[in-house]
């Protein structure tokens, strides 16, 4: 039997770390029709949307997906089509695993981290007031009225909603994943000491959902202290939830930790629907150049091949990933000591080194 999958390799390194992630697929023997979905900054340009229709009933109709990075403008231009995809589709749990692999250029040996993120609301709902728009001076004019405090008329505002319902299912989430895979602990992340009414209610709501889990250790810690825990010392912690902006940032913390964005996948999972992608960008800088490290998304295609039930193939793709890292012969420039190291290879020489072992 073959899988539909959506294959969208996205822009900037996104289309050669995508070919990488193919081959190394097709190496495990899973027979994949792929259903190639180009989106991102160069759609726009031919297309007038970066995320045009048939990328998402694509995505309806195969139910799975892997992506390649897309870059999203700063300040100005057209919104995330990540953020996009994930509202569109209702991908409302993030799942980031970050574990240390024997011989990744960290000094955490310790490190086997779930970060769970909301990804539908909060700070990333993308409602957003612009500066001197007479909607936004209505806006600050009510609210100022409301609230009895004063925001100044320049300014910019951007709203963060988070509800019981987009809490209560992530948390169920995280607690689900945390049974299902036999792991001990789930920690909500949030800055409710002051934010009260929206980090407030993610931390009773989650509090509220940790009473039907006894089996499950349940904490809390306030994000900046988290950030320094996790730093200091990351093998207490175990399956962490958080509201969609810390679990962004938390999540590069995290790649940090285990040795950069080159070893960090991630999974955007809704009810039906899933899709894989690296926790990194499209790292422009690296377009073309076969250098980047294709094992983020190659990872993610791990989690892939486990939620298809491949579970023979996903461990072998892990276990040749694996010894790439060990033998630390076969790996790009930022698994070396320096940036600069000219025995570093290329991104395809590493799928060649992971196909080869793969295919025996
Ligand atoms: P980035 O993750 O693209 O890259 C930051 C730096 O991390 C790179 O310059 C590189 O030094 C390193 N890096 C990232 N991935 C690597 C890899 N696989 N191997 C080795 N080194 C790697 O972050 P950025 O520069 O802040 O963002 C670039 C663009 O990507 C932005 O437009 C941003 O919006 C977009 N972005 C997209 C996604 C997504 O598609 N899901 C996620 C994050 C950022």
């Amino acid at each position: 039997m073959a899988y539909d999958v959506t294959l969208i390799p996205g822009d900037g390194v996104g289309p050669e770390i995508s070919e990488a992630v193919v081959r190394v697929i097709e190496a495990t023997g899973v027979k994949v029709n792929w259903d190639v979905q180009n989106a991102g900054i160069d759609v726009y340009e031919d297309e007038g949307t970066p995320l045009p229709d048939r990328v998402i009933n694509s995505i309806k109709k195969n139910k799975i997906a892997i992506k390649g990075p897309v870059t999203t403008p700063v300040g100005t231009g057209f919104r995330s089509i990540n953020v996009a995809l994930r509202q569109e589709l209702d991908l409302y749990s993030c799942l980031r695993p970050c574990k240390y692999y024997k011989g990744s250029r960290t000094h955490y040996k310790n490190v086997d981290l779930v970060i769970v993120r909301e990804n539908t609301e909060d700070l990333y709902a993308g409602v957003e007031f612009k500066k001197d728009d007479p909607k936004t001076f209505e806006l600050i004019e009510h609210i100022n009225a409301l609230s009895g405090k004063t925001i100044r008329i320049d300014s910019g505002v951007s709203i963060k909603p988070i509800s019981v319902y987009g809490t209560e299912r992530i948390v169920r989430f995280a607690f689900e994943y945390a049974k299902k895979n036999n792991r001990k602990k789930v920690t909500a992340v949030h800055k409710a000491n002051i934010m009260k009414f929206s980090d407030g209610l993610f931390l009773e709501v989650a509090r509220e959902v940790a009473k039907s889990y006894p089996e499950v250790e349940f904490e809390d810690r306030i994000v900046d202290n988290m950030c320094m825990q996790l730093v200091q010392k990351p093998e207490l912690y175990d399956v962490l939830v958080l509201p969609n902006l810390y679990g962004d940032i938390v999540s590069d913390l995290a790649a940090g930790l285990i040795g950069g964005l080159g070893l960090a996948p991630g999974a955007n999972l809704g009810d039906d629907i899933a899709v894989f992608e690296a926790t990194h960008g499209s790292a422009p800088k690296y377009k073309g150049l076969n250098k980047i490290n294709p094992m983020a998304m190659m990872l993610s295609g791990v989690l892939m091949l486990n939620h298809m039930g491949e579970k023979e193939a996903a461990k072998r793709l892990d276990s040749a990933i694996e010894k790439i890292i060990e033998e630390g012969k076969y790996v790009t420039y930022d698994m070396k000591a320096s940036p600069d190291d000219t025995t570093a290879v290329g991104t395809s020489e590493v799928a060649d080194a992971i196909s080869q072992i793969l295919r025996g």
